[in-house]
C-alpha cells in the first residue's frame, strides 16, 4: 500500500487495543439475544514517513 500523502510505501502493522494483546477487531452485532455477531480482523498500515494510518476490514464481506 502506498501512502497518498507522500508516497512512500506503508508497512503493515499490528495496532493492539488491550494488554491480552488480542489486538483490536471491527464488530457488528445485530439487536436481540440470538443475534450473529459479526467480526472481522483489521489490517492496518502506517506511513514510516508522516505517520498516516489506513485501516483495511481484512474480510468485510461478513457486514454484509
Ligand atoms: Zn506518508
Amino acid at each position: 500500500m502506498i501512502c497518498p500523502n507522500c508516497n512512500a510505501s506503508m508497512k503493515k502493522i499490528r495496532m493492539v487495543g488491550d494488554i491480552t494483546g488480542m489486538g483490536v477487531y471491527l464488530v457488528n452485532k445485530e439487536k436481540g439475544l440470538l443475534g450473529m455477531e459479526r467480526r472481522s480482523n483489521i489490517n492496518t498500515f502506517v506511513c514510516p514517513k508522516c505517520g498516516k494510518l489506513e485501516l483495511v476490514a481484512e474480510n468485510p464481506d461478513v457486514f454484509s
